[in-house]
């Protein structure tokens, strides 16, 4: 195994990783990124789990990050009894409480019945079971037709893939998390079904208030106004999620392969992050190895050009979470160097705002495979030099980030190739690049005679934006 893997891998914390001796073996086996899944989460097992993450940071000198998922308007039904539909029968969706049976079910969205239009479909427990809706009261009560029966649980998803929800995607429970998540100082927020910038604009105000620094946001795919959208909420995001769970369910699953294509690209085009998400290995909840197909799937993810792929139930209540993420790392360091991977390589146009420090950095990138250097090196204040770099996708060089802030050491961790340390003697450029080298080569990303380049702003005591290409072979 190589000494980094470029792709990241994210893993849900979960019952079957509470232990520090669990989340250490997940580490060293490849985790980059901790999510914490805000549809299950109890604060104090998370506050718990996150002191650990950081301790163990601090031990294996590794950078960890942790991404707060809020749940977004995720809609449900209530607790239901012995609730078995028959196709062709009439069934109830009601927003007065009660306990569901064959006939009516208790639904958490209350103003469904407004929102709700005669014909438009209402799939409950992953797509399982699916109703047409016949009409609505407009008060309390929508009847529907089963179209397709089965045992209706309790508390099961429900999606509404044709309905115009009037929810906002950042509901009263995604705030308390979202502030309770500012004060663990957590990395990156994702959030789910957005449809618009609105939504995530919701977010960023929020983190403003309550932050004293700025936390990217991913926004989760899962919604067929999102990928319809894509355009108008990339300026809005830091980062996708193709949450292929949800997604598989708003629109028919047959269609996600060529979404999740065009999603990526997307991304890369838009030089930000993508994760691809959900099923991607799991059949190893309850085996200790993954089916072909789900080794090619998370292979193919890598070479459609994901920065990082991600594990749900897979590390949060599978059987041996650390194995699950050691084969994973093992397909990605089979497929990522594979020269048929290719992300989109226009240049950035030059009325393009922080056009210098993107030009730097997509000539860093060319330079780099011209001359196979082995490491490109930032100072970055914000990071966004790493992002730039990173989206390049230099062939062989690593990306190493350094940064006088600690809140984004570990934050840059989601991202391809990236790889931070601290770093605070910022004496003059002569002296910052002779010792950030010296680093490289003690970490081991550099041996003598290696070409390194090295991005920094000039002069380096400002802290500015980088200015400056600097190409070194270390003696
Ligand atoms: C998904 O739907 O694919 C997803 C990642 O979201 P969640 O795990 O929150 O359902």
């Amino acid at each position: 195994m190589p000494l980094y893997k470029k792709t990241k891998i994210v893993a849900t914390l979960g019952p079957a990783c509470s232990d520090k001796e669990s989340l250490r073996k997940m580490i060293f086996a490849g985790v980059n990124v901790f999510r914490i899944n805000f549809s299950h989460a109890d604060y104090s097992d998370v506050t718990k789990k996150v002191k650990i993450i950081r301790e163990l940071n601090e031990e294996t000198g590794r950078n960890v990050a942790l991404l707060a998922d809020l749940q977004g308007p995720k809609l449900r039904v209530g607790v239901m009894k012995d609730a078995h539909l028959t196709n062709g029968d009439t069934f109830i969706f009601t927003t007065e409480k009660c306990t569901g049976d064959s006939k009516r079910a208790f639904m958490t969205y209350q103003t469904f019945p407004q929102d709700v239009k005669v014909g438009e479909n209402i799939l409950v427990d992953d797509g399982k079971l699916m109703f047409e809706v016949l009409k609505s009261d407009n008060k309390t009560e929508v009847t529907t037709k089963v179209i397709r029966g089965g045992e209706l649980k309790s508390k099961k998803g429900v999606n509404l893939p044709n309905t115009n929800i009037s929810q906002p995607a950042l509901t009263e429970k995604d705030i308390e998390d979202a502030i309770f998540a500012m004060t663990l100082e957590v990395d990156w927020f994702a959030l789910s079904f957005v449809r618009t910038g609105e939504d995530l604009q919701m977010l960023h105000n929020l983190i403003k208030k309550h932050s004293s620094h700025k936390i990217p946001v991913i926004a989760k795919i899962e919604k067929p106004e999102a990928v319809k959208n894509i355009d108008d909420l990339i300026p809005f995001c830091d980062g996708l999620m193709v949450a292929r769970g949800d997604l598989g369910v708003e629109i028919p699953m047959n269609e996600v392969p060529i979404i999740q294509k065009k999603l990526v690209l997307r991304a890369k085009q838009a030089r930000i992050p993508v994760i691809i998400a959900t099923q991607m290995m799991e059949s190893m909840i309850e085996n200790l190895v993954p089916t072909r197909a789900e080794v090619n799937d998370v292979a193919n993810s890598i070479m459609d050009g994901a920065d990082a792929v991600m594990l749900s139930g897979e590390t949060s209540v599978g059987i041996d979470p650390a194995n699950v993420i050691k084969h994973m790392s093992d397909i990605i360091v089979s497929v990522e160097d594979s020269p048929s991977i290719k992300v989109p390589r226009v240049a950035p146009h030059i009325k393009t705002d922080r056009y210098i420090s993107k030009a730097i950095c997509h000539h860093a990138a060319l330079l780099a495979n011209d001359i196979d250097a082995k490491a490109i090196s930032t100072l970055t204040n914000s990071g966004y030099t790493a992002f730039q770099i990173s989206a390049w996708r230099p062939k062989h060089a690593h990306v190493i980030a350094f940064t006088s802030n600690k809140r984004i050491l570990n934050m840059l961790s989601l991202l391809w190739g990236v790889k931070a340390f601290y770093y605070n003697n910022l004496v003059d450029t002569d002296t910052t690049i002779k010792e950030i080298n010296k680093i490289a080569c003690e970490k081991g990303f550099l041996e003598k005679d290696d070409f390194v380049i090295n991005l920094t702003s000039m002069p380096v005591k400002e802290k500015g934006k980088v200015n400056t290409l600097r190409v070194t072979q270390v003696n």
